[in-house]
């Protein structure tokens, strides 16, 4: 079966780049094997117009939406392997199918790397977050903390004093330079540098940090992030020869385009702003960038 795109990830960012590809008639291919970054939330905020929406019941209605394109297809599995084939590229996927596709758009998030802490995982999402603008005015005036390193610290710490007075700065054993410890003083910020050892929760959410050498300190919600290269959900990207930035995200041109030509990507692993909004957003522009070359292409045969 020979497609006009296959989208690898079929969530915010594939199925927004589903619809450009379908409301152009192009046939694409959307794989996907349900594993979205916010599966652990119940809530997604920051989106305007559906502000709030279970991130599961969002992706029930693309689906439902993608319904009314016929060119659209959905297979539930995870594509394993791909190469470059005469006309564009041949993939393979897990449950052993191949696809010949002219286009590829890479849409398949990025894993989140939790530190072995007890309580971590269990709170990923629901009393542990990454990002304020997801979930910080849901905690706002609570006793707010903050794990990273010290650029992290630094860039999280003034955001949270947006949201309440009370912010806690822990750099879980790494040591900050006098000016930021300064700084924090400054502002009322508590600094911790001892190592987390334990997230203490109830039925109510966070209640307390167990700090290494001492007693737990009150938190009722800790944001927690790594100034350190993302984990990208599959290694097609390397297959592909995609070059990325520093931070391991693809690069890509305006027009949703990596450095391989016909490779198109979209969301978390294409963009500094890591959202739902955003994947949406480079979705539809990394489908349309697929959707505007096929149909140049199809047009240059034509009068060639
Ligand atoms: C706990 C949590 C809560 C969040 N809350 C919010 C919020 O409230 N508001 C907000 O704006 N953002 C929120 N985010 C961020 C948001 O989840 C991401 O920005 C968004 O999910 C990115 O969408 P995406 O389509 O790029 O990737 P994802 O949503 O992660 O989807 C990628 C999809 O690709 C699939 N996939 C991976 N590899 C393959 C493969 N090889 N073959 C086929 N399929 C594959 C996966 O199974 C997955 O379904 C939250 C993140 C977390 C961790």
């Amino acid at each position: 079966m020979t497609y006009d795109a296959i989208i690898v990830g079929g969530s915010h960012a594939g199925l927004s780049a589903a619809m450009a590809l379908g409301r152009l008639r192009r046939k694409a291919l959307v794989l996907d094997y349900s594993l979205p970054r916010n599966r652990f939330s119940s809530h997604a905020h920051n989106l305007v117009g559906l502000d709030g929406i279970d991130p599961n019941q969002w992706r029930a209605q693309a689906r439902r939406d993608l319904t009314r394109y016929p060119t659209v297809e959905f297979e539930s599995d995870r594509l394993t392997a791909i190469q470059p084939a005469e006309g564009g590229f041949q993939g393979t996927s897990k449950s052993g199918a191949t696809f010949r596709t002219r286009k590829v758009v890479l849409a398949y998030g990025i894993q989140d790397v939790l530190p072995e802490i007890p309580g971590f995982a269990e709170l990923w999402g629901t009393g542990v977050y990454h990002c304020p603008y997801c979930h910080g005015f849901e905690v706002q005036n609570q006793i707010l903390a903050v794990m990273g390193d010290e650029a992290l610290l630094k860039h999280m710490v003034p955001m949270l004093l947006g949201l309440s007075s009370r912010v806690v700065a822990l750099s879980n054993g790494l040591s900050l330079t006098p000016e930021t410890r300064n700084s924090f003083q400054q502002v009322s910020v508590e600094f911790h540098r001892e190592s987390v050892e334990q997230l203490n929760y109830d039925d109510q959410g966070l209640q307390s940090i167990n700090l290494a050498g001492a007693g737990p300190i009150p938190v009722n919600a800790l944001f927690y992030g790594r100034m350190a290269p993302l984990t990208l959900a599959s290694d097609i990207h390397e297959q592909l020869g995609c070059k990325q930035d520093d931070m391991g995200r693809l690069l890509i041109n305006p027009l949703g385009e990596t450095s391989v030509a016909g490779v198109f990507a979209a969301g978390d692993i294409a963009s500094m702003q890591q959202s739902v909004a955003g994947a949406v957003a480079s979705g539809q522009m990394a489908g349309s960038g697929a959707v505007h070359q096929l149909l140049q292409e199809d047009f240059q045969k034509k009068i060639d």
